[in-house]
């Protein structure tokens, strides 16, 4: 256009230049993030927390330096997973994260808490605010692999959050229930509509298999996924079972000592 000024926020023209006013949040100068991996998932309770503890595991154990950003603000489930008690620690300037025993650097609002009883009933912006600074204000030492614990559903909160954070992709978890309907569609097309890459789709609680005969039960119905991924074009696709040791060390602190193996396909294909 002859009569740009290249002011974009004065003109209401769209044209290929236009360049679209960011909401992305900034880091503080003492940290460096080299990728950023959304965790998602269409409800609360179909492992997404699990899932986020464990890519972060199997970085580190690959060498990486990995992080969890624990956004899901209302039902922060990462410090209990890792068995972290203390408290995060700051000063007027700047939050430190609190360390695994593997190194993995965890800021969850349970670290900032009193009691990690104490019910969060914030109202939307608040919610998203507290993770944009969770972003902004911790200190995220050379951190390879950062991986985000997003707050479940497609609502406002998780959006304000994809706005906030310069996610490079996206892991979507899912159980074989929610694969037949809508919920994982939606979150697909919000992946396309913010133009950011689905890295991987895993079903968990996909089957349980017997200790006694070895045989897979699908308990909750059978599995769809490899059929969902390729409608999508997700290349890479884990199938976890349900495992009574993954809830035990969950519920025990462990995941640290969890057998990664399950998201293999999935680490394999991101962590490079
Ligand atoms: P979300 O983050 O989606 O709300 P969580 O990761 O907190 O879900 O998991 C909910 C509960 O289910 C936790 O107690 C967790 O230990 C358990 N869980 C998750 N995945 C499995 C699995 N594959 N087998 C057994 N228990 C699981």
């Amino acid at each position: 256009m002859s009569d740009c000024t290249h002011d974009c926020k004065t003109c209401g023209q769209t044209c290929s230049d236009r360049k679209e006013e960011s909401l992305l949040a900034p880091l503080n100068e003492l940290s460096s993030v080299k990728k950023v991996i959304a965790v998602v998932s269409g409800k609360g309770g179909v492992g997404k927390s699990t899932v986020t503890s464990l890519l972060a595991v199997s970085a580190q154990r690959k060498g990486f330096h990995s992080a969890i950003l624990d956004a899901d603000i209302t039902g922060p489930s990462v410090p209990k997973a890792f068995g972290i008690h203390e408290k995060a620690t700051g000063n007027e300037q700047f939050i430190y994260p609190v360390k695994s025993k593997s190194g993995i650097d965890i800021m969850s609002l349970n670290l900032l808490l009193e009691s990690d009883t104490t019910p969060v009933v914030w109202r939307g912006p608040i919610l998203a605010g507290t993770v944009k600074q969770f972003w902004s204000d911790v200190v995220w030492d050379d951190v390879d692999y950062m991986f985000v614990d997003m707050p479940p559903g497609t609502g406002d909160v998780p959006l304000t959050v994809f706005q906030s954070i310069p996610v490079d992709g996206i892991i979507i978890v899912t159980t074989p229930q929610q694969l037949v309907s809508m919920i994982v569609e939606k979150a697909v097309n919000m992946a396309n509509m913010m133009n950011i890459p689905i890295l991987g789709i895993v079903e968990n609680m996909s089957y349980f298999k017997c200790p006694d005969c070895g045989s897979k039960h699908f308990i909750y119905g059978e599995s769809r996924v490899e059929e969902i991924a390729s409608r999508f074009g997700i290349k890479a696709v884990a199938k976890i079972p349900i495992d009574t040791k993954l809830t035990s060390a969950c519920d025990n602190g462990m995941i640290e000592l969890a057998d990664d193996s399950v998201i293999k396909n999935i680490s394999d294909t991101i962590l490079i």
